[in-house]
């Protein structure tokens, strides 16, 4: 079986003891791509060092709106020059979170929208990240033109419509192991419907490990249990959903297609 882990935090202190180990292990088991997300405010440098040492590994960087309130007069310089790095496959993760609010929600969307320009600007897709936020994410990309940058929903938690928007739009819907979680039926049944050739797989490791491992650190090699969901949603085999989701991913960041 091949996989593809599409968005990782490997650069954070959660795997300072064993960071090796863990890519070892993922990779052992079939792990063929592999992005890890790096945040201007915090890993981004650490995040394109990781992506440097591993041919496998590639990197996104963007400022996480959690963050947002740290936005200054130097984050955009950073983001572009990052941005020329070989390596980096889109801006993200970027966003709105009104779960948490660690961020004003007014400066979250500025910044959101900062960023959505700068990717354009820059000929990058973006890497979304949006919780409890739906309307004011797709008014946004909507009013910034976010499908002239293309990119991902990652970590899907939206409902029907937001799934809608996204495919009619063409940007790629990831999910990760929220959906084999007990409650998670709606997700799945939005999942079902998402066209196999939009369709990405990931961990949001250290975060969000799939069932029956939830509360425990995650890891890469764990999105084999995501692909496995997704395969039985959408009535294939985990061999074809790895592969499909694998092909998705190459095909989804233009750096990767003329690699
Ligand atoms: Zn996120
Ligand atoms: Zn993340």
């Amino acid at each position: 079986m091949i996989f593809t882990d599409s968005h990782a935090h490997l650069t954070l202190p959660a795997f300072d003891a064993d960071r090796e180990e863990v890519i070892h292990r993922a990779r052992e088991a079939g792990l063929r791509h592999l992005c890890t997300v790096g945040s201007l405010s915090r890993d981004a440098d650490a995040a394109r060092a990781l992506a440097e040492k591993h041919g496998f590994i590639r990197f996104i960087a963007g400022l996480h709106p959690h963050d947002a309130k740290l936005w200054d007069e130097s984050t955009l310089p950073r983001l572009e020059t990052l941005a020329s790095h070989p390596r980096l496959l889109a801006v993200g993760e970027i966003g709105l979170d009104y779960h948490y609010d660690f961020s004003p929600r007014e400066r979250q969307r500025e910044v959101f929208r900062e960023q959505i320009g700068a990717a354009r600007r820059l000929g990058l897709p973006v890497v979304i990240h949006t919780r409890e936020a739906h309307e004011d994410t797709l008014r946004i990309l909507d009013e910034e033109k976010g499908e002239e940058a293309g990119g991902v929903f990652h970590c899907f938690s939206g409902n029907a419509e937001m799934a809608r928007y996204a495919v009619e739009r063409g940007y790629r819907i990831s999910f990760s192991g929220s959906v084999t979680f007990k409650n998670a039926g709606d997700l799945r049944e939005i999942a079902a419907r998402v066209p196999p050739a939009l369709l990405l797989t990931e961990t949001d490791a250290p975060f969000l490990s799939p069932h029956p491992h939830r509360g425990r650190r995650n890891e890469p090699l764990r999105v084999m249990e995501v692909v496995t969901k997704l395969a039985e949603i959408q009535g294939t085999t985990p061999d074809a959903m790895g592969e499909q989701t694998t092909r998705n991913f190459e095909a989804a960041f233009p750096r990767l297609r003329s690699a």
